[in-house]
């Protein structure tokens, strides 16, 4: 029996397959969310990977930003939602997570259960997403990766007063050419963003232990900025971009569970 979650972002498309044991089998992440064709070339990847079929899938829930639109699911459920089961099932003692995507930032309370008690979301600016980041690392002319180990290299960062993307582009650019250190510009645009992602996250609270999700979390300089702006350890997990995708999965194998006959299951 195998299960299959796909997170469809604004940035990218993720997707698990599981085992009836709740063991990833394979996943995949690809650059390309929704409208693109990200999502088509993430399931070539992991089917080539697992040497799986799609006949070999018994049942598949979308999540993310792009859900609505893939008619290949069984069921559609809240990127909220298949988060917060993704990483209780990784560590059960999480009781916040902080998701860090393409184009909003969310922060989310959890109960002891998996379960989402408060959560909060920013998706009305580009402040505080992987998108700010991505327009500072290309006026920095480096690549989104890069960024943080550029941030790394930092005496003395500099403040980044703004918080819109467009007036802080342009703070950067007159920053760069006063002839302010890469490095220390870098360290400033990832403060920035940890302010502003750790005062949407004190809106609902923030409790150990803390989980950072979402393409950002592979970030190790957001990392840093927001644990020390936090004052508290963050953990990431190896499948730090993949647990919403793993949350659909593992929803997708209880409904599955749910559906059969009892004899079938014992
Ligand atoms: P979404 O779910 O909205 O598609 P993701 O959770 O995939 O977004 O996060 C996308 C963001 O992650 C990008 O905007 C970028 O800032 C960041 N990102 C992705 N890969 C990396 C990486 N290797 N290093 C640093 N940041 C990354």
């Amino acid at each position: 029996m195998y299960t299959l979650g796909i997170d469809i972002g604004s940035a990218s498309s993720k997707v698990v397959i599981i085992d009836h044991t709740k063991t990833i089998v394979a996943s995949a992440v690809v650059a390309g969310g929704a409208g693109t064709t990200g999502p088509v070339k993430v399931l070539d990847e992991i089917f080539t990977k697992s040497g799986l079929e799609w006949e070999d899938i018994d049942r598949t829930i979308a999540t993310g930003y792009g859900r609505i639109g893939f008619q290949r699911a069984n069921n559609q459920i809240s990127e909220i939602t298949c988060h917060a089961l993704g990483v209780h099932h990784l560590l059960p003692s999480v009781r916040t997570i902080i998701d860090i995507g393409g184009q909003d930032v969310k922060a989310m309370s959890i109960s002891k259960a998996g379960m989402v008690s408060k959560f909060v979301m920013n998706d009305k600016c580009a402040a505080g997403t992987g998108r700010f980041l991505e327009v500072m690392a290309r006026v920095m002319e480096t690549d989104v990766s890069e960024l943080g180990t550029l941030a790394a290299q930092a005496d003395s960062p500099v403040d980044i007063s703004n918080t819109c993307a467009v007036f802080a582009e342009s703070e950067v650019i007159s920053r760069l050419a006063a002839g302010v250190k890469q490095a220390n510009v870098a360290a400033g645009i990832h403060q920035s963003v940890a302010r502003r992602v750790s005062g949407l996250a004190n809106r609902v609270g923030v409790f150990p232990t803390v989980v950072l999700t979402g393409g950002v979390a592979k970030n190790e300089g957001i990392v840093n900025a927001l644990a020390s702006e936090l004052r508290q350890p963050i953990t990431v997990l190896p499948y730090c971009q993949l647990t919403g995708a793993l949350g659909a999965a593992l929803i997708a194998m209880k409904e599955l569970v749910n559906s059969m006959p009892q004899q079938t299951i014992a």
